[in-house]
């Protein structure tokens, strides 16, 4: 057993800077931006005329990718890499763990004539076969065709990673099964940023604006947690499960919010600094970096893209997050929940519509065209967000989010909007078919005056809601800091799809009648917020009351990842997917079955692990503590000496020993049992059996912890983790 003399809390804090790597510092962002990507531009400059057309049509309109571009492509590609110093490529990929998978494959082939040569054909750049069998299906691959082919998606630009010892070639790529069903989470992206430009298009039409491709647009921020390096291998179960199992509260927590926004450390700067060079090498656009609530937390975000470019890049974002902590002797963790009692992470999802000439559609403009534009597509996301609130929370159910949402600390598990008060206010007075004045006193109309300029940030930023228009886009908050932005985008582009389509049908039929244009457009606005506008609540969202005067307004609070994801089979759910061929009845049941089973494990790890740290590190621990104590009593007595002291203090570690080792055999107990045979029983068993029996074990050890002589005590304490810098 480690024991805290094993390890220096001082070398901790200061060992960096001996370790401090040779890194790059350019500062030259110009000269270093998308250095390590095959950028469209590049790729442009490298090929003919008539093959970049025909590629750029592959890209731009879907087009049929033809074999022969795809060898042109593949050689101009390889060459790229090659001079970057690429020795194998791979297609990268992101399966139904929510993680991405890669499988290299070197350049260099071995030939008959004892040489070797670099090879990297058409069709390796379109098709891959990874062995598959080991990416969960939910089903959807029988046993005996086990295979699934991942293939180029040539909208997102391939990048070089490097490691310490050469680098790899990443090529962006979809993962289907043989039979064409998806077993990722790009495709059904793609297919639904299809839809949604399907549908805004038609509604743009009646606008009277011309467009060639509407995508959505996303900036995902991301917050995680910085620790030592020296204190995360010394905790198991931060390594096994990226949270603490264990640990009592600090004495100084985030109460004192002296963090957030406050100076960055040195060493964290540093790392940041390397973080950012990195990335901008990737073509990643980072741009603020802060401190957040809780110690030791912190944040990044970029600036936004295309939603499937966004996609990839918040996953390059998360490894190069990982890999160059370690560079600076410290750990990132991306971990929903790293730390009882403080403040958990998440992932601040913007989202929003844009034209291909860079109209954004949730941006009020400035004149009366612009704000009735503005008007339909918000009022479309209140729509979808209020009818489909089931989907958006089952997209950010996992076992690990469970430790926020609901919790009040982040957005509750309930789904409303927050508009703020002029935009509320607007949409009031629409609904009241008296739309005059703004709040702040501008004139407002539709067509003949003008909405103001909504503040981007109005004084109140809300914190509490899940979902807040935020002056030009929408903020998803409940994501958590851990998973991919992928699912949420797919959820949110298929739902506004829907809704945007319907009311376009509606403003049809209104036009068709001989209703003006304005009018037309009024009734439908008119029509939809009435049915709406439960779901826009600008309160807090933290109050207890909330969740009274949400349940009074029919809407859902589903508190844990189960409820939420037994939802997804919902009919109307299942419609929506389908009628926008986004994902088939099939492959939503996969992703469901999938979703339980990552549940499912996650706690079934964790419990394993409290259950093995409980026992072989805790106990023995308190055992310990009792032999000490127990000798220092009988010693004392044979000296003719009673000491209360004492006796209080064997008294209180037998009895806080007790508890813990009840509390374990039941949790013994639980983790002996699976809960039947079905993936859900199963997930149900853990949530409610083995969830309760690992909290028990968790509050006596913590308990334990408080008494515990320090030196005693064998793992980093919350204190050292969060505290030393
Ligand atoms: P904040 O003060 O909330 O951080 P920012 O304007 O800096 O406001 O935006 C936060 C995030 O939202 C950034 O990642 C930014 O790129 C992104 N964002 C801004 N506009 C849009 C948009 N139209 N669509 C998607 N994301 C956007
Ligand atoms: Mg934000």
């Amino acid at each position: 057993m480690t024991h805290h003399s094993d390890y220096d809390v001082l070398a901790a804090a200061k060992n960096w800077r001996t370790m401090m790597p040779n890194f790059e510092v350019n500062t030259d962002i110009q000269q270093i931006f998308g250095a390590d990507t095959f950028s469209l531009d590049q790729m442009r400059e490298k090929l003919s005329k008539p093959i970049w057309k025909s590629l750029q049509a592959t890209i731009e309109r879907g087009v049929q990718l033809d074999p022969n571009v795809a060898d042109i492509a593949a050689l101009a590609m390889k060459e790229w890499a090659l001079s970057k110093g690429a020795t194998h490529y791979t297609h990268w990929f992101q399966p139904l763990t929510g993680t991405t998978a890669e499988k290299h494959e070197s350049f260099v082939t071995p030939n008959a004539g004892g040489g070797a040569i670099a090879e990297f054909s058409g069709k390796d750049l379109i098709q891959g076969e990874p062995d598959a069998s080991s990416f969960p299906s939910g089903g959807l691959r029988a046993t005996f065709e086990a295979r699934g082919y991942t293939a180029w998606d040539p909208t997102s630009p391939a990048f070089i990673v490097k490691h310490s010892n050469g680098s790899t070639l990443f090529i962006p790529t979809a993962f289907a099964s043989w039979t064409g069903e998806a077993l990722d989470f790009k495709t059904p992206l793609l297919r639904s940023m299809e839809a949604l430009n399907k549908q805004a298009s038609r509604a743009l039409e009646l606008f009277g604006v011309a467009v060639n491709k509407v995508v959505s647009t996303v900036g995902a921020e991301q917050e995680y947690f910085l620790v030592d390096e020296e204190f995360f291998f010394r905790r198991p179960d931060l390594v096994m499960s990226g949270r603490t199992l264990f640990g009592a509260r600090p004495p100084r927590g985030q109460e004192l919010e002296d963090h957030y926004f406050g100076s960055i450390p040195d060493r964290v700067l540093s790392f940041m600094t390397a973080v950012e060079t990195e990335l901008y090498r990737l073509g990643v656009p980072i741009k603020t970096r802060h401190n957040e609530v809780a110690p030791a937390q912190y944040e990044l975000a970029p600036i936004f893209e295309h939603s499937n470019i966004a996609a990839d890049h918040q996953q390059v974002v998360m490894q190069v997050l990982k890999n160059t902590a370690r560079r600076f002797g410290l750990v990132c963790l991306l971990h929903e929940k790293p730390f009882a009692g403080v403040n958990g992470s998440g992932k601040h999802v913007n989202w929003s519509m844009s034209t291909d000439g860079g109209m954004n559609l949730l941006d009020p403009g400035e004149t009366p065209h612009e704000n009735m534009k503005f008007l339909f597509f918000c009022t479309a996301v209140i729509k979808a967000v209020d009818t489909y609130s089931d989907l958006l929370r089952m997209s950010v159910a996992s076992a690990a989010n469970d430790h926020r949402l609901g919790a009040n600390e982040a957005p509750p598990a309930i789904i409303s909007i927050f508009l703020g008060d002029q935009l509320a206010d607007v949409f009031e007075q629409l609904e009241k078919g008296s739309l005059k004045k703004s709040k702040s006193g501008g004139l407002l109309g539709l067509g003949t005056n003008v909405l103001p300029r909504l503040p981007r940030h109005a004084g109140d930023r809300n914190r509490t809601s899940p979902f807040a228009f935020t002056g030009n886009k929408f903020e998803f908050r409940a994501v958590g800091s851990s998973q991919s932005v992928s699912f949420p985008i797919t959820v949110l582009n298929t739902i506004v799809a829907q809704a945007v389509g319907e009311m376009t049908t509606a403003l049809q039929a209104r036009l068709k009648k001989k209703e003006s244009f304005e009018t037309a457009l009024k009734n439908v606005l008119i029509d939809t917020i009435k049915r709406h506008k439960r779901v826009i609540f600008n309160g807090d969202g933290y109050e207890d009351k909330w969740q009274k005067e949400a349940a009074k307004r029919g809407l859902q609070n589903r508190r844990t990842s189960l409820e939420a994801i037994e939802q997804l089979m919902q009919k109307q759910n299942v419609q929506v997917f389908s009628s926008h061929a986004v994902l088939t009845e099939r492959e939503l049941e996969a992703r469901q079955e999938i979703a339980l089973d990552q549940y499912f494990k996650t706690i079934n790890i964790e419990a394993e692990t409290t259950e093995w740290i409980a026992q072989t590190i805790i106990v023995p621990a308190a055992h310990q503590y009792i032999g000490e104590l127990s000798t220092s009593a009988e010693n004392l007595h044979d000296l003719g000496i009673h000491s209360k002291a004492v006796m209080r203090s064997l008294q209180e570690v037998v009895n806080k020993a007790d508890d813990l080792s009840e509390a374990l055999e039941h949790l013994k107990t639980m983790n002996r049992e699976l809960g039947g045979d079905t993936v859900h029983s199963k997930a149900y068993h853990m949530r409610d059996n083995v969830v309760p029996a690992m909290n028990k074990v968790r509050a006596a050890a913590d308990e334990l912890e408080r008494i515990i002589p320090d030196k005693l005590w064998a793992m980093p304490t919350y204190r050292e983790m969060l505290f030393v810098k």
